[in-house]
Parts: C-alpha cells; sequence; structure tokens
C-alpha cells in the first residue's frame, strides 16, 4: 500500500486461482483432474467459492503484537502515556486473578516505550492499557478504523461491527490482553490503512485499487483521488512511533528485516489461534520504509503456518523481507542515501539480439531475455539489426534515454549490422557471423574471411578478389560465380 495515498498497489492471497480461467480447481495444486472430475456440483461449488475468497477483506483474524502500535499510539495521542515511562517485565501479569504471561516468560526486565515495542513485551503493553483505560482504549480502536468496514472499492468486504468489545462490554482483563492483538478481530485492509495513518502523521486514507476507468478507445472516462478521510493522531505521536518501529528492526524482534540500502520500520506478530491450545498460530509481519517519509508499506500474513512449529513470526518476517527486496527498488523507494533507484524491466527485447548492463565502463553481464530487470540510469548496451529506434528494446513505458548503445564496436569501419562480429572489416558487412578483416561489401551467413570486393552467398572460408556469387567457396576464386572447383556452376 501506498502510505501516502492509501492505493493498494498489489494484493494476493493463497490459495488463488488462474484469472483466465477463474473455474480451473487444479490451478490452485490442491485437486488434481481426477479428484475435480469425481466431484459433485455442490462441491465443486463450495471449493470454488473458497478459492475464490479475498482473506485480505473477507477474513477476519485476531491481530497479535502488529496491533502494539495501535495501542502504543492511543496512549501517547490521549496524553494517558508521556512516552518517558518505564515498565518491569517479570514475565506475566495478574489481572483479576489471572495470570497472563508475556511471550518471553523469563521477563524483560525493565523496559521504555521503546523497548517495550522492539522486544514486543506483553507485560508492558499490559501495564500501559491500565494507564490508557477502557473508555480510551475503546474510542481508539474505533478511530483508527477497527470494527467498521473501510469501504475499500471491492465486493466482500467483511461486516466487522461485531468483532470488537464496547466500551460497555470489556473487563479489564479484556483490556490487558486487547492490549497486545488478542481477544478481538481485524481484517488485513483495516489493518494496513490503519498503520498507514500511524506512520504517516495521522493521516488516515481511504484503501482504493481503482485509480481510473479508460474506455475501448484508451480514453479516461473517470479517475480516482486518494480520499483523506480523518486525522488519527497528531504528527508528533506519529513522529514517536515511527521511531519505535524502526527500532523494532534496528535493534527489536525483526532484525531480519533489514533491506540493504533501506531505512525500514516495522512489527512482528505471532497470534495463537482458538482453540488456545499452542498448536493452531497467525503470524504476520508490517514493514515500510522509508522510516521518517514512509512511502510503501508491505503487510503478509501467515494463517496457520504449514510448518511443525507455527509459533515462529520468522515465518511472515522472511516473506515480508524477499517482497520488500524486489519491490523497494521496483517501486523507487527512497533509499538511506536519499536517492532513489528505480529498475526498469525490458518486456520486449524487439530486433536487439544482445543486451548487457557495464558498470563503469567495466565489463558487463549478457542478459537479453524479457522480463530482465535493470536499475534506470543503468550503462545498458544492446545491439539492433539496424539504426531504428523501433528495433530498441521495450523497456515498459520507460524512457532509458541514451543509455542505448547500437552496433558493434570491434573496431570495424563503415557500416555493419549483423549478429556477430569479431572484426576489423572495412566497408559494407551484412550477414549472421563474420570473423573477419573483409574489405568491400559481404553479404551472406558465415564468413571467415579476408576477402576483397563483393561476395554473396551461405558460407566463405576464402580470401576471394573480386565478385563471387554461389553455394559454398573453399578456395581463393578470382571472380566468377558458382559452387567452387572452378566456380562456373549455379
Ligand atoms: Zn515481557
Amino acid at each position: 500500500m501506498e502510505v501516502k495515498t492509501g492505493r493498494i498497489l498489489g494484493m494476493g492471497s493463497y490459495p488463488n486461482f488462474d484469472l483466465n480461467d477463474p473455474r480451473d480447481l487444479t490451478f490452485t495444486g490442491m485437486y488434481t483432474r481426477e479428484q475435480v472430475d469425481a466431484m459433485k456440483e455442490e462441491d465443486k461449488t463450495k471449493a470454488l467459492s473458497s478459492i475464490w475468497r479475498n482473506f485480505c477483506i473477507s477474513d477476519t483474524y485476531e491481530p497479535g503484537s502488529t496491533y502494539k502500535p495501535f495501542t502504543v499510539a492511543s496512549g501517547l495521542e490521549s496524553g494517558k502515556l508521556a512516552g518517558n515511562e518505564s515498565f518491569y517485565c517479570g514475565g506475566y501479569e495478574i489481572i483479576d486473578g489471572v495470570q497472563v504471561k508475556c511471550s518471553h516468560t523469563a521477563g524483560h526486565g525493565p523496559l521504555d516505550v521503546e523497548m517495550a515495542v522492539a522486544e514486543s513485551c506483553n507485560a508492558a503493553l499490559m501495564q500501559m492499557s491500565y494507564k490508557i483505560g477502557i473508555p480510551t482504549f475503546t474510542r481508539y480502536q474505533s478511530i483508527f478504523g477497527f470494527g467498521k468496514k473501510t469501504g475499500i472499492d471491492l465486493p466482500g468486504e467483511v461486516n466487522a461491527a461485531k468483532l470488537l468489545y464496547t466500551a460497555d462490554t470489556m473487563t479489564d482483563l479484556d483490556l490487558a490482553v486487547n492490549s497486545f492483538g488478542q481477544n478481538f478481530n481485524v481484517t488485513m485492509v483495516q489493518m494496513a490503512a490503519g498503520i498507514c495513518s500511524i506512520i504517516n502523521d495521522g493521516k488516515y486514507y481511504q484503501p482504493h485499487l481503482v485509480d481510473r476507468i479508460v474506455n475501448s478507445d484508451g480514453e479516461t472516462v473517470e479517475t480516482f483521488e486518494p480520499k483523506l478521510l480523518k486525522q488519527t493522531i497528531s504528527p508528533e505521536t506519529s513522529a514517536n512511533l515511527r521511531k519505535y518501529l524502526r527500532a523494532v528492526v534496528e535493534k527489536g524482534t525483526a532484525i531480519s528485516a533489514k533491506v540493504e540500502g533501506y531505512d525500514v520500520g516495522g512489527k512482528t506478530g505471532t497470534a495463537e489461534k482458538f482453540p488456545r491450545n499452542k498448536i493452531n498460530y497467525l503470524v504476520s509481519f508490517l514493514g515500510f520504509a522509508p522510516v521518517d517519509e514512509p512511502e510503501l508499506l508491505v503487510y503478509v500474513v501467515i494463517d496457520e503456518p504449514n510448518v511443525e512449529n507455527q509459533a515462529n513470526s520468522k515465518l511472515a518476517l522472511d516473506l515480508c523481507q524477499a517482497i520488500m527486496s524486489r519491490v523497494f527498488p521496483y517501486y523507487g523507494v527512497t533509499k538511506l542515501d536519499g536517492t532513489s533507484t528505480r529498475d526498469v524491466t525490458m518486456v520486449d527485447v524487439n530486433d536487439v539480439s544482445w543486451v548487457y548492463e557495464s558498470e563503469n565502463n567495466t565489463e558487463g553481464t549478457e542478459i537479453w531475455e524479457p522480463g530482465t530487470s535493470f536499475s534506470d540510469g543503468a550503462d545498458v548496451h544492446f545491439d539492433t539489426e539496424d539504426d531504428s529506434s523501433d528495433d530498441y528494446p521495450d523497456w515498459g513505458g520507460v524512457d532509458m534515454g541514451g543509455d542505448g548503445y547500437y552496433g558493434s564496436d570491434s573496431g570495424d569501419t563503415g557500416e555493419w549490422t549483423g549478429d556477430e562480429d569479431t572484426g576489423g572489416d572495412t566497408g559494407e558487412w551484412t550477414g549472421d557471423e563474420d570473423t573477419g578483416g573483409d574489405t568491400g561489401e559481404w553479404t551472406g551467413d558465415e564468413d571467415t574471411g579476408g576477402d576483397t570486393g563483393e561476395w554473396t552467398g551461405d558460407e566463405d572460408t576464402g580470401g576471394d578478389t573480386g565478385e563471387w556469387t554461389g553455394d559454398e567457396d573453399t578456395d581463393e576464386d578470382t571472380g566468377g560465380s558458382g559452387e567452387d572447383a572452378g566456380y562456373t556452376e549455379d
């Protein structure tokens, strides 16, 4: 999601389906052709509804620790927390006679607000919730958009109104466990829109997918501007939260979320699912960059990871890190050094026979498959059939400017066009391969040699002089045409 607009640039869930053939159940890999053929119609319908479901907007879950920034923001913004408090984690809290454990059961010891977030300490969050109190906590849940639809421009958004406690129904124990994201439900789109407001100076934008509608002639019929709905917190509270979320990645539970060259903030989450028998978990990670002026947010949720030990937020963290490290350069997220390099993907090679990237004029790597990405501004060289810019690679609408280079630079003089050339020729040469020092005009498939004058044909191994035309030639003819041995035949 674009942090400053609420635009959703990418959204996906698994099991997925083939958009071009949405009724193909085998696409998921969950069913074989035989199994699908043996299915009753109603089972097929049920299975299809399940793969068509969009988890991001239609399913709810307990957010777990990714909710902690919301609790801290509620406390700071309401003034119930000053931000300079210190907490002590002995591994658990007791509320109304019930012991509620911290994830680190041995206890985190003394923590300030930043380290409580960075270390994801449940005890410190519960202690914050005592100060925040039920009315303020529930008021801010509503301010951040929980318990209501976001109004995203997609069908099937779940009505989330009954998934939260109200100030009247919440007990002290509910408040305590809610503070670290347990015992109430959210959707991914609520979480993403809410966290974007927390890191974007409190500005809450309505999440949306559609930018514009075009007609069959490609003319824009309608444009949708980002919609600012409300101010959830002040820019000052937002700045503090960004600092805490940077600490999570710098020195807390998400050090491995770092992406080389970028200033990344984020929050991990591990939520034990019902029944709470320590078997099934939902793990998640929210990551964004750059921390001071956030541009992109990536949110990954894995519901019941298919592994032995599910209680490992690293599964979501690693996936999110892998996405961020590809998406940040693709989108052009600003780096730590203030620059932003956008990756440009070669959509079509067109009539190019090779492309290579060279840095600082040193030898580069030859890469000429469509789909290959280069940094915008990279020193890209390519070879075309002729000088026409129509033959340049298709960079997906991006103007690579003067970075392209066509032709060969093997020391030829004059015009040369072809697939390969190793040679020092003089004059015009056209063909597939040429290894040779020829003089004059040469046209054909292969040439190994030092000819003088005009030569046209399929193969030539020889130092001919004058004009020669034919299929094969293996000796040093002088004038004429045909298939060698005197070259008189055609
Ligand atoms: Zn703790």
